[in-house]
């Protein structure tokens, strides 16, 4: 199988092309037609001499996903849904903000977890996203946004990012090089539901990112309900595994907590999820429940949010509250299903 143009970091490019003869020069040549011109047709290379286009182009992949589908919201969200080449379907989510861009990656079609509130749980795993096809969304977006600069990437779209942790992990290399994409370790966050010999992986692989845990409980019994896989994740463990993560970065960690009528936002649900968080140099980000039509739970009401975030004003760090975007084409947190 051809190996894909994105998948090489720099000095893999340069040991590619030292072994076809090539001069080194040429590895900042194809490098800048790939991130400045963003381009991946070999044939476009015009710097290249037509000889080496031909190897390229028999040597190796440059196929970027169709875009199949693009859904835009009444605040300005664009959903896209992709095909693959093997024709398996994901979806990401470029989200304008201000200043801001921030598109919202897939690492898998589909995703184990089962979580009881997310869409793409019904889809269950169907495979991994190799390293190109996580950074082809990127590219994608990139192309989309033209003249716009896309400024943040989140790991929040269909599948568990941990679970594919490799290619993740060079992805993210090929993101933060500054040969290639180029973003800031502070502008790239991966979400997790907290696969806790995972979470030690990435912390013993050093890699530079924001990370957000999706909690939405501290009570591990409600937890487990939500989210079934968390049954083998003790929320103690989880914790203990988060606070040396913690110490290998100079960011706070983002724990993400849906609200739930009825369901987490009780006394008891506010003083363990307190007494959970406070000694974690964190930030708390509460979302609303998004509703999904064949799920049960129920959105608070304007009061209830309000007093649930009054609650947590004793906590010493910044809790946010973040209106999902996109919720009018289910392209909000949990309504990912790649639905044609
Ligand atoms: S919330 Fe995340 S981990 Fe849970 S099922 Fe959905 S994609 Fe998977």
């Amino acid at each position: 199988m051809k190996r894909h143009i994105l998948e090489f970091l720099p000095n893999e490019l340069n040991k590619y092309l030292i072994q076809i003869n090539e001069k080194k020069y040429r590895t900042k040549q194809v490098l800048n037609w790939i991130y400045a011109n963003k381009t991946l047709n070999f044939h476009n290379m015009s710097t290249l001499p037509e000889s080496l286009r031909e190897i390229l182009t028999r040597d190796l992949d440059n196929y970027l996903p169709q875009i199949l589908k693009v859904d835009i919201s009444s605040d300005g969200t664009k959903k896209y849904l992709l095909s693959l080449a093997d024709d398996k379907r994901i979806e990401m989510v470029l989200i304008p903000r201000e200043e801001k861009n921030t598109l919202c990656i897939s690492s898998q079609v589909g995703c184990a977890h089962g979580c009881n509130f997310c869409a793409t749980a019904s889809l269950g795993l169907i495979r991994n996203l190799k390293v190109y096809e996580i950074l082809s969304q990127v590219f994608l977006a990139m192309m989309e946004l033209k003249q716009k600069k896309l400024t943040n990437i989140v790991f929040m779209g269909m599948g568990e990012p941990l679970d594919n942790l490799e290619n993740v992990i060079k992805s993210v290399k090929i993101l933060q090089h500054e040969q290639c994409f180029k973003f800031s370790p502070r502008r790239i966050t991966i979400s997790t539901c907290g696969i806790i010999p995972k979470l030690k992986e990435l912390t013993d692989s050093g890699l530079k990112i924001k990370l957000a845990v999706s909690l939405n409980s501290a009570i591990q019994e409600k937890r487990e309900k939500i989210m079934p896989s968390c049954k083998k994740y003790p929320l103690p463990e989880l914790k203990k595994a988060l606070l040396n993560f913690r110490k290998g970065t100079p960011y706070r960690i983002t724990f993400e907590y849906v609200l739930i009528k009825d369901f987490n936002m009780g006394k008891e649900d506010v003083k363990t999820l307190l007494k959970f968080l406070g000694d974690i140099s964190c930030k708390l980000n509460v979302i609303v429940w998004n509703e999904v039509e064949s799920l049960p739970y129920k959105a608070p009401t304007e009061n209830e949010i309000e007093n649930f975030i009054n609650s947590m004003k004793k906590l010493s760090f910044a809790v946010t509250f973040r209106k999902s975007r996109g919720e009018d084409i289910n392209a909000a947190c949990g309504q990912l299903a790649a639905k044609v």
